[in-house]
């Protein structure tokens, strides 16, 4: 099989030569490295292996190329590759030019020249990005098959739920395949058995279930231990946070979470806020890297499973899960975060899930190719989701209940939606009404200022519209406020007075709950500031409280 290429393009010789060289030296056994002294001589080369199929893993282009700026090349080459990795070649004069391309063109890099040594200024960025670039490959080369109806809940179900774990699908809808029928027909199997996932090996699961499909791709679905010093609930960035630092500094840590471990963050299809990634990561990305960290570290992660009772027996703290198992544990950290609001507007209920979304982005972009799609909110999470549906949408209509967007949205997403030419956005408006049998078919909506209503055809709404924390499961153990956010800290003190149940002679903990050794941490936590940077940052800290907290009661294992 041919090997994925590297194509470098620098019109100087040297540099070329110098690049060539420093790359065979690393990557020359996995890679080939092909070079151009042009953009259009890469451009006519990348045609051709195009048409081969022949992969390429990264483009390292010069910034400033005679014919064309190095960003112009990139985004030529983006059409023919788009998930080969895109990196400049800058100077130091130019690097603010490359920054700006990070933005404009996409590019995933920029190297400063001259590199030397390679070790420390080239090698350990490409081994990133190429890492990144290699796991996609191996995957697609193996992907599963999802045979479904376009408008199944339970096909958008699996399908979120394999792409929030990274692992490679493809849609095959009866609707439109011929390959979804031959399949069926080849399985013995019909319309009624779907939705069904075959996999590469040809075995298949006829309407899973999401704890079959997790085992299916060999993910841990139950606990090994009945007993964890500290035991996280979510395993969104706060949680993944707290399994990180927990197992490292010794805790015999478990995190349990009901979907896929990356929370909301993981739905996101690009989180540009992040420090330390300048181009941005995708959520699922920066999931799947804190992931492998934690259980680097000796954390255990199980999931789908739903924690639904917390129950207290003299010190330790006990978790019943959806599947009737109890675990116990010295020091419970709550993680639970938040989803999406409900849009509560006739015909909304029915019709969620085939054509209504709560969320989702990365998934269901897919299914919305040359689609015109609507988009309900005005905040960043709203505003990622247009961008990221704009690339496979005709059309995307934000449709916004505020005046302007500058209301709830970062400045850089306004500035992405204004230069993308297929987003609308309609301000002062929202929902009254979707309207659809089998699926959504249209939608009324409701300009505030002129008072008009309007009718639209409509096959796909995704709202985004303010968060609810998950605390309804831990009513009565722990305090929360009136919209449900939990109480920790300072927060629990009232006029001076801890609370009544409070039994010890210390205050809380910053991060601890009305129960001794109950931390939250994250979205879920009442004044939290909703970025996956500072939950990241409270699942940290809250081990530090749990060391604290386990010293104070002497019982460290
Ligand atoms: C689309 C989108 C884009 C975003 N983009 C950005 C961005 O660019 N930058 C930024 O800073 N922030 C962004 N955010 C916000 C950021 O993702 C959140 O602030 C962050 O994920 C909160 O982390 P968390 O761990 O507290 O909670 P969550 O991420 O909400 O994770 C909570 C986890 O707990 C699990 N859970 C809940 N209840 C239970 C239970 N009973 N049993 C088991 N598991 C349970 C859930 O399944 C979930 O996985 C975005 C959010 C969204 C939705």
């Amino acid at each position: 099989m041919t090997k994925p290429a590297l194509v470098v393009v620098d019109d100087s010789p040297t540099t070329l030569h110098q690049l060539e060289h420093d790359l065979q030296q690393k990557y020359g056994n996995r890679f080939r490295i092909l070079e151009a002294t042009s953009c259009q001589q890469a451009i006519d080369q990348l045609r051709e292996m195009n048409v081969q199929n022949e992969p390429v893993a990264a483009l390292l282009v010069d910034a400033d190329m005679p014919e064309m700026q190095g960003s112009e090349f990139l985004q030529i080459a983006r059409a023919l590759y788009p998930k080969a990795r895109r990196i400049l070649l800058t100077t130091y004069e130019d690097s603010r030019a490359a920054i700006q391309a990070i933005s404009s063109a996409l590019i995933d890099y920029y190297i400063m020249k001259p590199w030397e040594p390679p070790e420390a200024n080239l090698y350990p960025a490409l081994d990133d990005l190429l890492a990144d670039w290699l796991a996609f490959y191996e995957t697609s080369q193996n992907q599963l098959r999802l045979v479904g109806h376009r408008w199944s809940p339970q096909m958008h179900e699996i399908g979120d739920f394999l792409a929030r774990n990274r692992i490679p699908y493809q849609w095959l809808y009866v609707e439109n395949s011929s390959e979804a029928n031959q399949v069926l027909t080849q399985l013995g199997l019909s319309l009624r058995n779907l939705p069904v996932v075959i996999c590469p090996d040809g075995s298949y699961l006829v309407k899973p279930s999401l704890v079959q499909l997790a085992e299916k791709i060999h993910l841990k679905t139950h606990a090994e231990q009945p007993f964890y010093d500290l035991i996280i609930i979510g395993s969104g960035p706060a949680g993944l946070a707290g399994g990180v630092y927990g197992a490292s500094e010794g805790l015999h840590t478990l995190l349990i979470d009901q979907e896929a471990a990356g929370g909301q963050a993981g739905t996101s299809s690009r989180i540009e806020n992040y420090l330390g990634f300048p181009v941005g990561l995708s959520g699922s990305d920066l999931a799947c890297r804190a992931v492998i960290q934690a259980k680097r570290f000796g954390a255990e992660i199980i999931t789908p499973q739903k924690a639904t009772k917390v129950r207290l027996d003299g010190q330790y703290r006990c978790v019943e899960l959806g599947d009737g198992t109890e675990l116990r544990c010295h020091v419970l950290v709550l993680a639970c975060g938040v989803s999406y609001r409900r849009l509560d507007v006739p015909g909304i209920g029915h019709l969620t899930g085939k054509g209504v979304y709560y969320g989702g982005s990365v998934t269901e972009a897919m299914t919305c190719i040359d689609e015109d799609v609507y988009i309900v909110g005005g905040a960043n999470s709203a505003g990622q989701a247009s961008i990221y549906f704009a690339k496979y949408a005709r059309h995307v209509t934000m449709l916004v209940r505020a005046d302007s967007l500058a209301k709830d949205m970062s400045r850089y997403l306004i500035d992405q939606i204004a230069s993308t030419p297929n987003i609308e956005v309609k301000t002062s408006t929202h929902v009254i009404a979707a309207h659809g049998k089998q699926h959504l078919e249209s939608i009324t909506i409701f300009n505030d200022i002129t008072q008009a209503e309007q009718t639209l055809p409509a096959t796909s709404l995704f709202i985004y519209i303010g968060a609810e924390p998950h605390t309804e499961w831990l009513q009565g153990i722990v305090r929360v406020d009136e919209k449900g956010f939990i109480l920790t800290g300072s927060d629990l003190i009232h006029e001076g007075r801890l609370p009544e149940d409070w039994a010890l002679d210390r205050e809380p903990f910053h991060l601890e709950t009305n129960v001794p050794g109950v931390f939250a941490v994250g979205d879920v936590r009442h004044g939290s500031v909703k970025r996956v940077a500072s939950s990241v940052g409270e699942g940290a800290m809250a081990v530090m409280f749990v060391h604290r907290y386990l010293d104070n009661i002497a019982l460290r294992t």
